[in-house]
């Protein structure tokens, strides 16, 4: 059985996790028999699939796959960028997006990570890079991710928050936009992502639910197994943005990767880590829990470029 069939039968296992949400892409399920990860990781990551060149310049664009799906992360790589000339920027639908140099491809390379947001149009984009008074554009086709649905009968009086908790949810959704808006010119990641809890995900991204037959959420990061204390390591290098304690997420920490790339971590039992917080790969973060909305301990772990909420796998089978 392939990894995907698994995936898929898990998500028929996966049950209705606690309380449910109008306002917020917010829910997670718990699944009794989960995939291994292990196949996963195993997979090749993707290399630049086709050259755009612009004449007369020696800039080069190529993007790490011609074909995705809403909610996957593409490699943006550019070359030949001139010496001292600073570094190019990238455009995708209304989204700008900077670039790193990335010096052991040379000193005229440079890469960018880009998420394609859940939902979007399918059909073909256009990824452009500017640099100097060069403009390159790559095609980029974007399928229909066609993420299971799952229709959840809950009594109506969950579906939506208090107005005590809403006045929260509002205050808590600022404070979190804010730390997802910062871009920190740095890239501290080296190397794809590992996952963060060795363990079987009991739930993928972008299960859309259904509450009573109503279109309600869409599961924006991945579900790994952890009982209640399971050690949380850092996937890869980066800084804490953020720790703190919200009504969806429980107690959560963000890391912040650099250049738009960030990491969240929800339902924390203990955090063991403070903001302004320089991490390296396989430092342990704190233990996971069932804090926040849930029906029962795991790990909701998110993905972030650029403030779109990508599909955490593409971390581990994209990023470099
Ligand atoms: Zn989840």
């Amino acid at each position: 059985m392939t990894v995907r069939q698994r995936l898929k039968r898990s998500e028929m296992r996966a049950v209705f996790c606690g309380a449910v949400l109008a306002l917020t892409a917010w829910s997670c399920t718990t699944a009794e028999k989960p995939a291994a990860t292990g196949d996963a990781v195993s997979e090749p990551r993707k290399v630049a699939a086709m050259e755009i060149r612009a004449e007369g310049t020696g800039l080069t664009l190529a993007l790490s796959a011609q074909e995705v799906v809403d909610g996957a992360v593409v490699l943006v790589a550019v070359d030949g960028v001139p010496p001292g000339g600073g570094s190019p920027r990238g455009q995708f639908g209304e989204v700008e997006f900077p670039f790193y140099p990335v010096p052991a491809r040379g000193p005229r390379a440079f890469e960018a990570v880009l998420g394609i947001p859940p939902g979007h149009a399918t059909g073909v984009a256009q990824v452009i890079v500017r640099h100097g008074g060069a403009e390159l554009t790559a095609p980029l086709l974007i399928k229909d991710a066609q993420y299971p649905a799952e229709n959840l009968k809950v009594d109506p009086r969950k579906v939506n928050p208090r107005k005590k908790d809403m006045i929260r949810i509002v205050r808590e959704q600022k404070i979190v936009r804010e730390v997802y808006e910062a871009v920190l010119a740095e890239k501290l990641w080296d190397g794809p992502f590992d996952y963060p809890v060795k363990s079987a995900i009991t739930s993928i991204y972008g299960t859309r639910r259904l509450f009573n037959g109503e279109p309600r959420s869409f599961h924006a990061g991945l579900d790994l197994r952890a009982m209640v204390g399971t050690p949380v390591y850092a996937p890869a290098g980066g800084v804490v943005a953020f720790v703190g304690d919200l009504f969806f997420t429980g107690r959560t920490i963000i890391m912040d990767h650099g250049y738009g790339v960030k990491t969240v971590y929800a339902h924390m039992d203990k955090i063991a880590v403070k903001k302004g917080q320089r991490l390296a790969r396989g430092h342990a973060i704190g233990l996971s829990g069932a804090t926040g909305r849930v029906s029962g301990p795991h790990l909701h772990w998110m993905a972030i470029v650029h403030k779109t909420k990508v599909n955490p796998m593409d971390f581990i089978k994209v990023l470099r």
